[in-house]
């Protein structure tokens, strides 16, 4: 009798955001090539891969806090990700690291694996769906175009983490984006550092898929990616003017009406500090004309508060900028001085009870603007995907207006026959600071 070798597994810890949660599927997706099985706990596993970040202080601290236990669990760590940039920084608190590597090393993560968990040899089993291995619920995934970033700003490591812009060619991206597709994905988000950058490093280069040539440029892959009739979601996106381009697409209703654009902050002065465009007076007349072209866009951004030297004058520009561009979702940050990033030279230092009653004042008027743009959706049928079927039936849902994780929902009373990942026509009902209610339509 022939009894196969037991597969070894391998234990995946995942920090950070959702470019690293695509690094962490990747690696994922070549670990089930050769065979080695993935669990998400320590016990049992033959070796544990923590995948960090580094981008701000308090998550290089969560990083290292994850690799002692990953050790103390486990004992075999390997560590690769953002943070693995720094080895010295890993080395210092946690000698017994077996191999570090740094960012979208795969093959480098891959070696190291090898190196203490030699493969078991089965070359006919082909373990891996064409889809690749995701992280994600079956109906949305993350599809990353590509990689660093040739911007500079000035409270930021991740060039100095990731390296420069490095796009993929536009013929792997819509092969992926097909898989994926075909694998019943029905929401595709669209990331990397900066999207809108996407192809300039190789100066857009058309490749050809299926006998369809697409040039690897922003306005072009979106154009592809909307061909695939699936909600197309584009985050991290800096405000080029050839941003202007895809909002038609989105009247059109080829790629969803959502921009997710960190400005960071709305003062010239401070952007300017940031290393920023700081010509932000246009930045809301410009929302204006995209909301005249396409009125259901939604646009999510991010800022920061308590950058060195932020005046309070500073800081009402902020205000007034998320109040008259109507910005309908927010994330906040209070300013980090992270090791390496070049404001951390900056004179003025703001005090953190300063910071913390900024971060307030911003979290209150975005939750009046997010509440008040909510409040027109009341009364429309709009198409929803289920993510979440409660016990008691009730359906958590979201709109065209919500990315996964970051958004808010729309909760749907229960009814008959509704599945997780189905696409479906509800009518709003109501709405809070984040949230819509609604019913069936
Ligand atoms: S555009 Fe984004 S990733 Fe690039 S340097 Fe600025 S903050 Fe960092």
């Amino acid at each position: 009798m022939n009894i196969a070798p037991a597969s070894k597994k391998i234990g995946i810890v995942s920090l950070g955001c959702p470019k690293a949660l695509v690094d962490s599927e990747r690696i994922i997706t070549k670990l089930r090539a050769e065979g080695y099985e993935i669990t998400g706990t320590y016990e049992g596993a033959d070796l544990v891969l923590v995948n960090t970040c580094g981008f701000l202080d308090s998550a290089r601290a969560e990083s290292l806090d994850a690799i002692g236990e990953a050790i103390r669990e486990n004992g075999k760590v390997i560590v690769t990700g953002c943070l693995g940039a720094e080895p010295d920084v890993i080395m210092a608190e946690h000698p017994k690291v077996l191999a570090i590597t740094g960012p979208q090393q795969y093959e480098n993560v891959m070696a190291a694996v090898h190196e203490v968990l030699p493969p078991k040899h089965e070359p006919f089993q082909d373990l891996v769906p064409a889809s690749g291995i995701r992280l994600t619920p079956r109906h949305y995934a993350y599809l990353k175009i590509s990689e660093g970033c040739d911007n500079r700003c000035s409270f930021c490591i991740i060039p100095f983490l990731r390296g420069d812009l490095v796009s993929r060619p536009a013929n792997s991206v819509i092969a992926e984006a097909e898989n994926l597709v075909r694998a019943g994905v029905k929401e595709l988000l669209v990331v990397s550092q900066d999207t809108s950058a996407y192809g300039r490093d190789i100066k857009y280069e058309a490749s050809s898929f299926k006998g369809i040539e697409t040039r690897a440029k922003f306005y072009d892959l979106a154009v592809a990616l909307g061909e695939m009739d699936v909600w197309v979601r584009l985050h991290y996106v800096y405000p080029y003017p050839h941003v202007d381009e895809v909002i038609p697409l989105m009247r059109d209703g080829k790629i969803l009406p959502y921009l997710d654009i960190p400005f960071q902050h709305a003062s010239p002065r401070i952007l300017k500090k940031m290393v920023r465009p700081a010509n932000i007076e246009k930045q809301a007349a410009r929302i204006k004309a995209w909301r005249e072209i396409c009125p259901d866009l939604c646009i999510r951004s991010s800022f920061i508060v308590g950058f060195p030297s932020e005046t309070e004058e500073d800081f009402q520009m902020l205000l007034d900028f998320v109040r008259e561009a109507e910005i309908d979702r927010v994330g906040v940050f209070k300013y980090e001085n992270v090791i390496h990033a070049p404001s951390r030279e900056l004179d003025e230092q703001i005090p953190e009870d300063v910071k913390q009653s900024r971060w307030e004042r911003l979290m209150e008027v975005a939750q009046e603007v997010s509440a008040k743009r909510l409040q027109t959706k009341i009364g429309r049928e709009i198409e929803v995907l289920v993510d979440e079927i409660e016990e008691d039936g009730t359906i958590i849902a979201r709109t065209i207006w919500d990315a996964p994780e970051v958004d808010g929902n729309i909760i749907i009373e229960p009814f008959e026959g509704a599945k997780v990942g189905d696409k479906l026509m509800a009518k709003v009902t109501d709405a809070d600071e984040y949230d819509l209610y609604g019913c069936g339509a």
